[in-house]
């Protein structure tokens, strides 16, 4: 069989510890036996980003805007053992945080449904995707701690040298202090990607903030959309025969966990990294979720929801057998290829996306599936497989497709 053929490039950004060795299996097993794979390689591990000086993760971003389309592995965001252990120049900030601060635009999470795992709530009978926001708020932060006695306020200098301040904390002692921000116009791209994404799909879009709490910062997100809403969408949106409906954070939890699904949640930034663990977990594993960035300007960066787990990776290093799940890197893969193929009018690699996804979900339902599935699954008769078993068992079954 002749491999397909890739005319543009697709950005491809390595990782870091387990997920770095699923990458390369499913590199060797699902992608370069089939495809002529045609990427531009950043590899965004620790080690280079220490070593560049964190210059390849903004490089890669770059890259991603030139080609469109990037497929991301999980990375480390370094703490203070982090450093430690890799011992770093710095405590280099979360590649993600960077790649989005350069791209802006909103993350669609989305669980990955499969015959066999049930979510744990066991009124959710649909999918429930989590928009998150991609830019500012704590991400973009910058934070001091205070060592004692003294005033912290904010201030905005104009254009033309005026000072508007507000007192933050007069302090009688120590303690810690944080500014963040964001812009109504990446706020604005935010709310027009919900709505976009919600007439795509047919589906409700809800969005939530703490507006009672935070009068100005909070409430702008909420004014946005709603102004948006208002010029631009009321009218699609019933023609559509869908819903936008605002509440309070708070309240849209607890409306999730009594719903059926099948709708949008839109969340600000730190509250869409929260609750799409929450939704992935509910729904059966962190690593049965698909994560894309989708920017203003049409670039796209596929990646999993999950982080590097870490845990197998040390017991992989220790020579112990792990069986670490890799559904949603596979389907980052899948992402990236299938919009790689429509934007290039490449038909075969968009086929050859769908049959890897089928054939993925194919060999879970055939019974054989990774530890963190089979200890939640209601099939019966299920085979563990281990993390390079499960990869060759999706080969086999994409082989007799
Ligand atoms: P994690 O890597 O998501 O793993 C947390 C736990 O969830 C694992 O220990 C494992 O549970 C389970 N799990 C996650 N993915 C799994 C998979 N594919 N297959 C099977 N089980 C899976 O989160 P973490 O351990 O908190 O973070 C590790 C590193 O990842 C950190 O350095 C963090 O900075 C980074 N991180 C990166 C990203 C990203 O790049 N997008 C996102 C989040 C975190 P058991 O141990 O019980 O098996
Ligand atoms: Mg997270």
């Amino acid at each position: 069989m002749e491999k397909i053929k890739m005319t543009t490039p697709l950005v491809e950004m390595d990782g870091d510890e387990m997920t770095r060795i699923l990458w390369q299996y499913i590199k060797d097993e699902l992608l370069l036996p089939y495809i002529d794979l045609n990427t531009e390689y950043y590899d965004l591990g620790l080690e280079k980003r220490n070593e560049t000086d964190d210059q390849v993760t903004v490089d890669s971003a770059l890259a991603t805007k030139k080609y469109g389309v990037a497929v991301k592995c999980a990375t480390i965001t370094p703490n203070a053992a982090r450093v430690k252990e890799y011992n770093l120049k710095e405590m280099w900030k979360s590649p993600n945080g960077t790649i989005r601060a350069i791209l802006d635009g909103t993350v669609f999470r989305a669980p990955i449904v499969v015959k066999g795992i049930e979510p744990c709530v066991k009124n959710w009978k649909k999918p429930i995707t989590i928009a998150r926001h991609a830019y500012g708020d704590v991400y973009k932060g910058s934070e001091m701690k205070i060592p004692g006695p003294g005033k912290v306020e904010l201030v905005y200098t104009d254009e033309n040298g005026n000072e508007t301040r507000e007192l933050v904390h007069d302090f009688t002692g120590a303690g810690i202090v944080q500014g963040m921000h964001n812009i109504n116009k990446s706020i604005e791209s935010f709310a027009r990607s919900c709505f976009n994404y919600a007439l795509d799909t047919k589906q409700d879009l809800w969005f939530a903030t703490k507006d009672t709490i935070s009068k100005k910062y909070d409430h702008t997100f909420k004014d946005i959309f709603q102004e948006i809403y208002d010029n631009e969408y009321a009218e699609k949106f019933e023609a559509a025969g869908i819903e936008y409906f605002y509440t309070l954070i708070d309240d849209a939890v607890a409306r999730v966990m009594k719903s059926e699904g099948g709708y949008i949640w839109a969340c600000k930034n730190y509250d869409g990294d929260v609750m799409s663990d929450m939704i992935s977990s509910a729904f059966g594993s962190l690593a049965m979720m698909t994560s894309v960035l989708v920017s203003p300007d049409g670039y796209y960066e596929y990646e999993a929801a999950h982080g590097t787990v870490q845990r197998h990776y040390y017991k992989h290093l220790a020579g112990e057998e792990t069986s670490t799940n890799s559904v949603a890197t596979i389907f980052a893969w899948t992402g990236a290829l299938r919009k790689r193929g429509e934007l290039d009018g490449n038909k075969e690699l968009m086929e050859f996306a769908d049959k890897l996804e089928k054939a993925t979900l194919d060999t879970i339902e055939s019974g054989k599936m990774t530890k963190d599935l089979a200890l939640i699954t209601t099939l019966q008769d299920v085979t563990v497989l281990n993390s390079l078993d499960f990869i060759r068992a999706i080969r086999q079954t994409l082989e007799t497709m």
